[in-house]
């Protein structure tokens, strides 16, 4: 039985008092939420204090990317180092934004994703595509290069500690959803993706969140899908009356 997986990506969004005060109230919220695992992950500049407020409430503490090398001369680079030395438990790699404003390629991320899983983080990897290549009727294949290039090199004992998160990068913060059937249908192609590459039993034990434009009215529907095991939230994780309904999506108010 795979458990349900909500993570909450701030962005750039918040500074660090404004954080505390949304990660004191998610805390209370979503206290004693046993049944599912829950991250959010601020900016970096509020790692530290959201960390010591969430600390022992179940909520896991993320960070939104990280540096290829553990430490050397990269300007404005955060180590995988510094992350764990704040208490930081996972970390997305590979988001739509760093691939396509940043130019980050498959190449670096697979290499941040080795060093994170060598230093015991969890890895969100995020995998999708952008409206061009939907209309090409290249989403499978996107995603098998994103998703193929992005684990080489795991086995697949380290799967317990990655997390694929399929974002359509045409539903990220714009208001469009996936339509749950073809999100499924994406998730099913992941997973069978999976199978393929690391056994049955491994793509059954997969968790795989889906991404974009999630909101309290979507998410219900969307998780009743059969390969819909999460979420990775942006806009609707900036304020816990959207974020906290998301999580408790089947537990009405
Ligand atoms: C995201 O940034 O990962 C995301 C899914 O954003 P939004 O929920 O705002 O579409």
């Amino acid at each position: 039985m795979r458990k349900k997986y909500i993570a909450g990506n701030w962005k750039m969004h918040k500074t660090a008092s404004e954080s505390v005060a949304l990660a004191d109230a998610l805390a209370v919220s979503l206290a004693g939420m046993k049944d599912r695992k829950i991250m959010i992950a601020p900016a970096f500049t509020a790692l530290s204090a959201v960390g010591l407020r969430i600390a022992g409430s179940g909520i896991l503490l993320g960070a939104q990317n990280m540096g290829p090398e553990e430490q050397g001369a990269h300007t404005g680079e955060v180590s995988v180092l510094m992350l764990k030395d704040l208490g930081v438990q996972a970390v997305i790699l590979g988001h739509s934004e760093r691939r396509h404003t940043y130019l980050e390629g498959d190449g670096l991320v697979n290499r941040k994703l080795r060093l994170a899983l060598r230093h015991g983080l969890e890895v969100i990897l995020c995998v999708g595509e952008t409206q061009e290549e939907r209309d090409g009727g290249v989403t499978r294949a996107v995603v098998e290069r994103q998703l193929g290039a992005g684990l080489e090199g795991v086995v697949e004992a380290d799967l317990s500690r990655i997390t694929v998160a399929y974002e359509p990068v045409w539903a990220i913060g714009t208001g469009k959803t996936a339509t749950p059937a073809d999100a499924d249908e994406v998730h099913f192609h992941i997973r069978s993706l999976i199978a393929a590459r690391f056994g049955k039993r491994a793509a059954e034990e997969q968790i795989i969140q889906y991404g974009g434009s999630v909101k309290p009215a979507n998410a219900a529907e969307l998780m009743s899908r059969e390969n819909i095991d999460g979420f990775l939230v942006g806009g609707a994780a900036l304020s816990a009356d959207s974020f906290v309904p998301i999580v408790r999506y089947d537990r009405g108010k």
